[in-house]
């Protein structure tokens, strides 16, 4: 600037020539040297204005972006939110030309870096939190706390899909028949895309003292290889934000994964602890319960109720009526037993006819009369085998245990497994128990 300043003084004695003025003036050293001399401090005022405004804007400008720049940088893996302020970050638009312009569009950049940044970290959150878990039943309790809160939606739930039927896995908040509208729900679960419906009949969030119906409800389908796996319902007591819905998009993914996981994880571990045909403990998933069960009573000194059943003259039935007939009346035995227990009782099929129920905390009199309900219930079903009705009969030994006399679990099995014997050899049809004192141990 100051060079300019030098150039314009030495061109303005020749300039000023052209326009008119005599060159005995203009031509003189000392006019020159004035010229020059003039030239020269209005460039170095110039440049020490520029640098003075603009120099300092643009210092300040520089000085924020490194600040962003070393933020971003170290933030990028931490998992908290940006330390970037308006203060320490944002310039101030203080004027409306072109400085001012700069710094408003630098404000901007910034305000959709620490967007886009809060919702990564946000993303990142949510899928460390649903990662860590495979029991579905924790799983959907995390997914629906962290939707609630990065939505700030007031209720919700959580619908699971399983062979086409849906059912509430969590809710929080949230009162009515939430899946009683399936059509709704249906609907919104044919695609990947969120869908915002105005009210979910039936609805509405509980406020404790009242319950009002929601301004907006948004369905989040959870997808996986294609299908509908099932979805999160929010319900916000006041409108939406716009920006809501993509914030949730983000999170789809790897919440659809991990509900994929936990999904996988039951139906393998109700095929590693079900019989198939029955749909009780199969026998090696149930002795180990009953090992659990015999292990804490013997610490706690609670009793433990066992019965063994066997289905008489099953083979009869099978000779008479097919195998097909059998294994009916061994869905429809095993269906009355698991039906008369209370949740916490095990049921096993222990072999072919032979089945197990374990009663934690059971006394003589409760085993006693569970017994006594299975053989009377399992006397009187008829079961449909197409030209005909059938009905068979139980066997059954039962105790209930407390003390130290027998070692372990298969002790004990094999107690109940003699009374059965007795009841076969008294008659059959009929309920054998053994007190707890007249068990020995050899
Ligand atoms: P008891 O009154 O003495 O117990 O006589 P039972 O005929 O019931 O006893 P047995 O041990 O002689 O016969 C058991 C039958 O159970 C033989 C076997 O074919 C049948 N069985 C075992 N598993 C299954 C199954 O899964 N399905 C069918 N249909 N039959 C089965
Ligand atoms: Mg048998
Ligand atoms: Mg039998």
């Amino acid at each position: 600037m100051s060079s300019f300043g030098l150039f314009v003084g030495v061109a303005f004695p020749f300039v000023a020539t052209i326009l008119g003025v005599p060159p005995r003036i203009t031509l003189r050293p000392d006019f020159f040297a004035g010229a020059l001399f003039a030239g020269v401090i209005v460039g170095s005022v110039n440049f020490g204005l520029v640098r003075l405004v603009v120099g300092a804007r643009l210092h300040l400008l520089s000085r924020r972006m490194e600040y962003v720049s070393t933020t971003l940088r170290d933030t990028t893996f931490a998992a908290d939110s940006i330390s970037c302020s308006p203060d320490t970050c944002q310039l101030s638009v203080d004027s409306k030309d072109e400085l001012g312009d700069v710094a408003q569009s630098f404000n901007r950049l910034l305000d959709s870096l620490h967007s886009s940044w809060t919702t990564e970290a946000a993303i990142r959150s949510v899928a460390g939190s649903v990662a860590g878990h495979l029991a579905l039943d924790e799983l959907v309790i995390t997914i629906l706390d962290q939707y609630i809160a990065r939505a700030s939606a007031s209720a919700g739930a959580v619908i699971v899909e399983r062979d086409g039927v849906l059912s509430v896995a969590a809710q929080r908040s949230l009162v009515g028949d939430i899946i009683g509208d399936t059509r709704v729900l249906q609907d919104a679960l044919r695609s990947p895309a969120i869908t915002s419906i105005a009210v979910l009949s039936g609805v509405a969030i509980d406020a404790i003292v009242v319950s009002f119906v929601p301004r907006g409800v948004l369905v989040i389908p959870l997808w996986f290889g294609g299908q509908a796996l099932g979805a999160v319902v929010l319900a916000f007591a006041n409108n939406v934000d716009p920006g809501v819905a993509r914030l949730l998009e983000g999170f789809q993914p790897s919440t659809s994964v991990a509900l994929n996981n936990a999904l996988m994880y039951e139906r393998f571990q109700r095929l590693a602890a079900l019989d198939p045909l029955t749909d009780v403990y199969n026998r090696r998933f149930g002795l180990n319960r009953l090992n659990e069960e015999f292990v804490r009573s013997t610490r706690t000194g609670s009793p433990l109720g066992i019965l063994s059943l066997d289905i008489d003259h099953f083979k009869d039935v099978n000779d008479t009526y097919g195998h097909l007939a059998g294994d009916r009346i061994l869905r429809s035995a095993a269906s009355i037993m698991r039906s008369s227990v209370r949740a916490g009782d095990v049921v096993i099929r222990t072999g072919g006819e032979e089945f197990t129920v374990v009663i934690p905390g059971a006394g003589f009199n409760d085993v006693r009369s569970l017994g006594e309900r299975i053989r009377r219930s399992i006397q009187l079903e008829r079961v449909d085998i197409g030209s005909d009705e059938i009905s068979v009969t139980v066997s059954i030994g039962g105790l209930s245990y407390y003390g130290t006399e027998l070692r372990d679990p298969e002790e004990l099995l094999a107690k109940a497994d003699q009374c059965m014997y007795a009841s076969k050899q008294s008659g059959r049809n009929k309920l054998t128990m053994i007190h707890t004192h007249e068990l020995v141990s050899d």
